[in-house]
């Protein structure tokens, strides 16, 4: 089929959004996500700040029919129950089946591993390639700390992230996910991705608006504007509570096709300089003897409350360091 012809391309939207810490003992059970369908995905994603919400708010202002399949989301938590992953997955699967779009945007986080499967995004979007078939188009925003994989990128069409932490920008993102998926509906994008993995987690300096980070997004920027054909660079600072194989940093610079070469140095250039910066990359954190001496000599001053970074829950450690106590 010419996708140029299309009279109103039909996108398929869904989000599955989880960051699994590999080490926590306590799997992620179904009741502690949040799962919404159908209709009730479009009312809660418009205006909610998501990546699914800026998705959905431009394929809107772009006249495409929307088909909501499902929105599941937890906090950080231990890897997912594997049979739960799997209904998900089927779900979406059976939509793609039963109603053939032309496309599918998904929100995503990129780093969710199941207590069977290290990668269930790339199983996923693997899956969803084989349903929608060679002709459909797949567009995906993802956070920046996701676990990039060759198996994601394989998969699908358009594979960016947001580019800033705090996530400022992740409406932006799921825009620029739409706008690529329309403009590879239309024919005016054939976009190739090009990825370089560092093997090297970051223990600190993980804002993007001070620091090292900071200076590596100015060199994206700068080299995104003079690379020919360059349609995005995202920087990956992946979540580091995994243990998989491949774990890293990620450079992925989509280009349009016949551009490759311009790519390739230019994802090349910042994996040497994420490389060149790997010492820079460090938090100044304290002891728990540092800290205990500080809030001795502060005593009867002012509350204080002491966190175990390493038993950190909002990253989805379970909270039962004792370490401190
Ligand atoms: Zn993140």
């Amino acid at each position: 089929m010419n996708r140029a012809t299309l009279p109103q391309p039909r996108v398929m939207v869904a989000r599955i959004f989880h960051e699994s810490h590999g080490f926590s003992p306590l799997p992620t059970p179904q009741d502690c996500f949040l799962v919404s369908r159908g209709d009730a995905v479009l009312s809660e994603a418009r205006g909610s700040g998501t990546t699914l919400g800026g998705i959905i708010s431009a394929l809107d202002a772009a006249g495409v029919e929307l088909m909501p399949v499902l929105s599941a989301s937890a906090p950080p938590s231990g890897l997912v129950e594997h049979d739960f992953y799997l209904s998900l997955k089927q779900e979406i699967l059976a939509a793609v089946k039963a109603h053939a779009p032309d496309a599918i945007a998904l929100e995503l986080h990129g780093a969710m591993g199941t207590t069977v499967l290290p990668d269930a995004e790339g199983d996923l979007l693997r899956d969803l390639r084989l349903a929608i078939g060679p002709d459909g188009v797949i567009g995906v925003g993802l956070d920046l700390h996701a676990h990039l994989t060759e198996a994601m990128l394989v998969a699908s069409d358009i594979c960016i992230a947001c580019k800033e932490n705090p996530h400022s920008d992740v409406v932006a993102c799921g825009e620029k996910v739409a706008r690529g998926i329309l403009s590879v509906l239309d024919g005016s994008l054939r976009p190739v991705s090009t990825l370089v993995k560092i093997p090297m987690l970051l223990p600190g300096g993980n804002e993007t608006a001070t620091g090292p980070l900071r200076d590596l997004h100015d060199m994206a920027r700068g080299l995104a504007a003079q690379a020919a054909g360059t349609w995005d660079i995202s920087l990956y600072n992946v979540f580091r509570f995994l243990d998989d194989a491949g774990m890293g940093q990620a450079v992925v610079v989509t280009s349009a096709e016949g551009t490759e070469m311009s790519a390739r140095a230019a994802a090349s250039e910042l994996g040497e300089a994420f490389w060149r910066k790997r010492s820079e990359f460090v938090d100044h954190l304290m002891s728990i003897d540092e800290a205990l001496d500080h809030v001795a000599e502060h005593a009867g001053t002012t509350p204080y409350v002491l966190a175990d970074m390493g038993d950190r829950v909002l990253a989805g450690a379970p909270g039962d360091s004792t370490a401190i106590l």
